[in-house]
């Protein structure tokens, strides 16, 4: 059954994204708590596109590891709002954020839960482009779900000749940049792969990998880091399983990255299950 957004009061802004406002809103008959992301007909038209395609996305998924859509409004005037499954720890940026350090066994139940949700976006043919702990939202059961599908991509048969830079640059893979050297064999889903490595390692090490604490990012720069140097594993001392999944996930080369089902196999994240 579907509601009328006149259903919901917002109680509180939860964020400004670049998709929007979005909303900590109640619905009053039931006052079950939801999310409601508000796009007004008269934003500038890159936000509008950004909404639409991750309406069009939300609309075909459906996983326990992909934030749930329960409604989407669209009023006549032009208005958009998504109502969404409200995730109460907020995004995995804001948990790093606050000094906690993951440990690694809950990395690997993090790493898994991204993968699950990895695995079943590649499977439906869609490409996030932009996995990075701002767009992986939790709860208090330390569920973990992938958000903000703005970039999102829709495969058709065949990649275009060359992927357009979108996503966050920090985060975008060494084929995205250079498909020449790195892109053999590429087929999209690679680049959400090395996302999640350096998300991990990230939620790891504590600030992100490419540059050192605190250094100030700019575009040439990381272009370097990503195109040019070593990609970036862990320190000595940490679990042999977990710098081995870390180096699967950043193979420079697109082709040699294990897939998001193959990942879901390795020892890291296989070991962990068994401990649980
Ligand atoms: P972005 O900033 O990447 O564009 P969004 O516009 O989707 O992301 O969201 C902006 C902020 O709102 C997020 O960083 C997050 O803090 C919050 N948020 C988004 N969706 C939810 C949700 N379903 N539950 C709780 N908080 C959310």
């Amino acid at each position: 059954t579907t509601t009328a957004v006149t259903e919901y009061e917002t109680i509180q802004v939860l964020g400004h994204g670049n998709g929007g406002t979005v909303y900590k809103a109640i619905h009053k008959k039931t006052s079950n708590v939801y999310a409601l992301k508000v796009v007004q007909a008269d934003s500038d038209p890159m936000m509008r596109r950004q909404i639409f395609r991750e309406m069009e996305i939300l609309r075909r998924t459906d996983s326990p590891f992909v934030v749930k859509c329960h409604d989407i409004f669209e009023k006549p005037d032009g208005d958009v709002a998504i109502l969404m499954e409200y995730m109460d720890a907020g995004t995995l940026d804001l948990v790093s954020k606050t000094g906690d350090v993951f440990t690694e066994r809950t990395l690997a139940d993090i790493a898994r839960q991204i993968l699950n949700g990895l695995n079943y976006l590649h499977a439906h043919k869609i490409v996030h482009r932009d996995i990075k702990p701002a767009n992986l939202l939790v709860n208090k059961k330390m569920e973990v779900k992938i958000a903000d599908f703005g970039v999102s991509k829709i495969m058709c048969r065949t990649l275009d000749a060359c992927d357009s830079y979108v996503g966050t640059c920090a985060y975008m893979s060494p084929e995205r940049f250079d498909p020449d050297s790195y892109g053999a064999n590429y087929d999209g889903y690679s680049g959400d792969i090395w996302s999640l490595g350096l998300t991990m390692l990230e939620l790891y090490v504590g600030h992100f990998p490419l540059l050192s604490a605190g250094q100030k990012p700019d575009w040439a720069t990381l272009m370097c880091a990503i195109c040019f140097g070593e990609p970036p594993s862990l320190p000595e001392g940490v679990l042999e399983e977990f710098k081995s999944f870390i180096e699967c996930c950043l193979q420079k080369d697109s082709g040699k990255r294990w897939t998001a089902s193959q990942l879901l196999s390795h020892p890291f994240c296989r070991q962990m299950e068994k401990e649980l």
